[in-house]
């Protein structure tokens, strides 16, 4: 595979770059990454994902486009009301990028859905708005071997975590049970720039793994927007978690 001469010009800055070069736009070009949520944190990953240049997107959403997403779902408009957010992304995306190979799950990510096409692709991103579904998906990462790259959001908050198996703690190291019960499937108020963020750090950590470069794989780091800080918290794995079996 050899870039165009086209994209030789769209990608010229990366190309610049001593860690990305030729060779490294290559490898995004032939990157499959699979996104789990076509949101807020969605909408910055898969506009970044595109523009920079990955090969092939698989987008997962099973609901609807609604006003009250337009603060921060900006990958929508108002004229998107009512129609499904994974087909309409898709729409979106391909006119960034008219030669982005894309594969729209208009459905809800489920055990059986995220092991029928989670092995399809190299990295896997974490989008979604509930745990229950996170686990289903983290789950499957663990089992079928490919990394995750988790985030989440609530007001001016945020959080992030990449998930290498057999080396990282995963996310049910990470969360006890009461904690999740309690904050379960809630409405949350956010301000559209929370998601932008962490969804844009979602989507960078995704570029460096793939481009082969360091990831913070051993921790979850918070954003605090109020006061403008990043943290990282290193995580001990639980010894006896799914993901330190087999
Ligand atoms: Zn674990």
């Amino acid at each position: 595979m050899k870039l165009t001469e086209k994209q030789e010009e769209i990608f010229s800055r990366q190309i610049l770059m001593k860690n990305i070069g030729e060779e490294g736009q290559l490898k995004l070009l032939k990157a499959k990454v699979l996104v789990v949520g076509c949101g807020g944190l969605g909408a910055p990953v898969l506009l970044y994902l595109t523009a920079m240049g990955i090969g092939h997107l698989g987008l997962c959403d099973n609901d609807t486009v609604a006003l009250s997403n337009l603060n921060r779902q900006v990958l929508f408009t108002p004229n998107d009301v009512g129609k499904s957010k994974a087909l309409t992304a898709q729409k979106r995306l391909k006119t960034l990028n008219p030669t982005l190979e894309t594969t729209a799950y208009n459905q809800t990510m489920d055990e059986k859905l995220a092991k029928s096409i989670v092995q399809d692709y190299d990295i896997v991103l974490d989008c979604l708005d509930n745990f229950d579904t996170r686990f289903i998906l983290g789950d499957a990462c663990l089992e079928l071997d490919k990394p995750l790259i988790h985030a989440g959001v609530d007001e001016f908050y945020g959080q992030l975590m990449t998930i290498i198996p057999g080396k990282s703690p995963c996310l049910r190291c990470l969360f006890p049970d009461g904690l999740i019960k309690e904050k379960r499937n809630k409405t949350f108020g956010i301000i559209g720039t929370t998601p932008a963020i962490l969804g844009s750090m979602q989507a960078m950590e995704a570029a460096k793994y793939i481009l082969g470069l360091k990831v913070f794989s051993n921790g979850l780091m918070t954003y605090d927007g109020l006061e403008q800080t990043l943290d990282k918290v290193e995580i001990i794995a639980n010894p006896i978690c799914l993901c330190r079996r087999g």
